[in-house]
């Protein structure tokens, strides 16, 4: 009998998390989701735990990490990842980006597993280079609001590549760009469950500034895709993962409405301080090392996100 594969996903009840551990289960691993429930839901996860190659253990990983047995992959996906929730939780940010992840690095090195890192655009800060490639270093104001996040997950980055040099840790950087889909938080304050809420409620959609500051929205079934080949390629380096296909805010306002067919208006808001003007990553290295691109067209993977939202809504209605 052949041993299967074990990993192990940390803020495996998170949007992104959650959608990792479905996917590597269908691809026959065993795989163990990791959370401390302060921005994870059960909810994403429950429909696994029928499944006799899932586990869940309710941990936070700042603290030290025991998993019993063998590991061949650690995902470090635990971390508020939302602009509010991380001005909410800037502590608990900085200490999972930084405690959390040389505890999982400990338990990778401990194990002899490979480790992947989710990292973020937000390491690149408001770029002044576009759209950014990964030997960018970034434009970060470390002391503003964004800087809890935005430095704790260049300190886990430092971290991965000292593990590595060090130790000779299998790592992986992942730079994740705007994601959305199925199982965003509807409260998370992020701009697409924000947009779509507020069209299907009625509401005015709150677009914030003049709504000309650039995103590129990339579907999450593409990035657990480009996630899961990085962690099977040799690339030691950071790769961003995203969709190139840039946009502005306002124009992803009008692309919701559209699709939702809503009567809401557009009601300008101040700017949150140090939101980052552009952003649309360079997927040029995601291409060459990985085969990678994005395939679900924006309007696709909106259709199949409003599903979610409306029975979401739905459901609190009741
Ligand atoms: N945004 C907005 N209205 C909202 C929420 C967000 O106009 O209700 C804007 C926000 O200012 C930013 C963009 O949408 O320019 C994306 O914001 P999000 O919080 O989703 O993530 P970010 O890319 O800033 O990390």
């Amino acid at each position: 009998m052949t041993t299967l594969e074990r990993a192990l996903v940390t803020g495996g009840a998170g949007f992104i998390g959650s959608h990792l551990c479905e996917r590597l289960l269908n691809d026959g691993l065993e795989v163990i989701a990791m959370d401390n429930l302060l921005t994870g839901d059960l909810a994403n996860i429950e429909h696994l735990f029928g499944n006799a190659r899932f586990k869940f253990f309710h941990h936070d990983v700042t603290n030290y990490i025991h998993v019993p047995g063998r590991l061949d992959f650690i995902l470090h996906f635990a971390s508020p990842a939302s602009p509010r929730d991380y001005l909410e939780l800037p502590i608990q940010t900085l200490k999972v980006g930084s405690l959390g992840t040389h505890k999982a690095l400990g338990l990778a090195h401990e194990k002899g597993a490979r480790f992947l890192l989710a990292s973020t655009s937000e390491v690149y800060g408001d770029p002044q280079v576009h759209p950014q490639r990964e030997d960018y270093w970034g434009h970060v104001n470390p002391v503003g609001p964004r800087g809890c996040y935005d430095e704790a997950k260049r300190f886990a980055e430092a971290m991965a590549m000292a593990y590595q040099r060090h130790h000779g840790v299998e790592t992986r950087i992942v730079r994740i760009f705007n994601t959305y889909g199925p199982r965003m938080r509807l409260n998370d304050g992020r701009v697409l469950p924000a947009f779509m809420s507020q069209a299907l409620r009625g509401e005015d959609l709150t677009v914030f500034g003049d709504g000309g500051q650039t995103r590129s929205f990339c579907y999450v079934d593409d990035l657990v895709e480009g996630i899961l080949r990085l962690l099977r390629s040799d690339e030691r380096l950071p790769v961003n993962i995203g969709n190139p296909h840039e946009m502005t805010i306002r124009q992803f306002a009008d692309a919701i409405l559209e699709l939702t067919g809503s009567g809401s208006k557009i009601r300008f808001e101040p700017l949150p301080v140090d939101d980052p003007k552009q952003r649309r990553p360079d997927i040029g290295k995601a291409r060459s090392a990985l085969g990678w691109e994005p395939k679900i067209p924006l309007q696709e993977g909106l259709r199949r996100t409003v599903e979610y939202f409306k029975a979401k809504l739905g459901a609190l209605a009741r």
